[in-house]
């Protein structure tokens, strides 16, 4: 049987509520149709946007491009996707291109997998995505994570982002002692209101110290080892603010979130999940 993979998402889900991780990572329940979140879509539309950008194409190209991906993810034509691809167009400019003298490579969508030792003495496999990983001359990495909420506020991202820390530390073998120092971390916020709209105001580092960096990570260890021992806790329904994205809300699958009023989201249609 193959070795389970734990990621941010399924790690913080076990944090947010175990009903969910039961019926996510135990029960296995997918959703068929979702009509969708049209925050998530439009997320979505920027990052495939972004990871497929090519500043040496035409203005026309690139509109085509942005097109294409909204049909995919059927965005209506109509929604304006001029600022945060205008403060994109900038950041990429100003962080990668200005910058190139100093950086040896720019990936874009690396997955990281790795694997430690848990707090059983076990190796565990983790599993992380990054938007871009860009490799300085000088031997340091920064790793640039897209955020496509409305508020530019980095502590909602600390935890993530301690995991992808050390995903590139166990990677690229770097010394414990020394990881703060060579990996910086910064969130680029382009559907974030702010007043200027520069794209100095979207991009904010994030500042992990190793205290903060060990304080996360041992934190997912300790997920991890409660999560392989089935007497160590039961599934239980925590409304959460994350209730409003969950595809088990107002369903019979949640009856906690039924007695709360909340409603099922649009066209949702939940099955077990199948591996072809
Ligand atoms: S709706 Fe909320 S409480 Fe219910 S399963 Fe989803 S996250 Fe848990």
């Amino acid at each position: 049987m193959a070795k389970k993979k734990y990621s941010v998402s399924r790690l913080n889900t076990f944090e947010n509520c175990t009903l969910k991780y039961k019926l996510l990572y135990l029960d296995y329940l997918t959703a068929e149709e979702v009509s969708g979140n049209i925050n998530t879509r439009k997320g979505n539309v920027f990052h495939e946007f972004s990871e497929k950008y090519n500043p040496d194409s035409s203005i026309e190209n690139q509109q085509l491009l942005l097109k294409s991906i909204k049909i995919k993810h059927d965005i209506d034509e109509s929604y304006d996707f001029t600022k945060p691809i205008d403060l994109f167009k900038i950041f990429y400019e100003k962080e990668f291109l200005d910058k190139k003298d100093l950086i040896t490579s720019i990936e874009r969508e690396v997955s990281l997998d790795f694997e430690t030792t848990g707090l059983d003495g076990k190796l565990k496999n983790f599993t992380a995505k990054i938007d871009v990983l860009v490799s300085m001359v000088d031997g340091s990495y920064i790793i640039y994570d897209y955020k496509t909420s409305k508020t530019a506020e980095t502590r909602y991202h600390v935890d993530q982002m301690s995991l992808y820390m050390k995903a590139i530390q166990i990677i690229k073998k770097i010394p414990t002692e020394d990881v703060c120092s060579r990996v910086q971390v910064k969130l680029f916020f382009p559907f974030a209101a702010m007043e200027s709209d520069t794209y100095l105001d979207v991009l904010k580092n994030i500042v992990i110290t190793p205290e903060i960096l060990e304080f996360h990570f041992s934190k997912y260890l300790e997920h991890i080892d409660t999560i392989e021992d089935l007497s160590k806790w039961t599934p239980e329904a925590k409304i959460n603010p994350l209730c409003d994205y969950c595809m088990f809300s107002g369903t019979l699958y949640c009856k906690k979130s039924q007695e709360r009023g909340f409603s099922a989201i649009r066209g949702i249609k939940i099955k077990k999940k199948t591996w072809s």
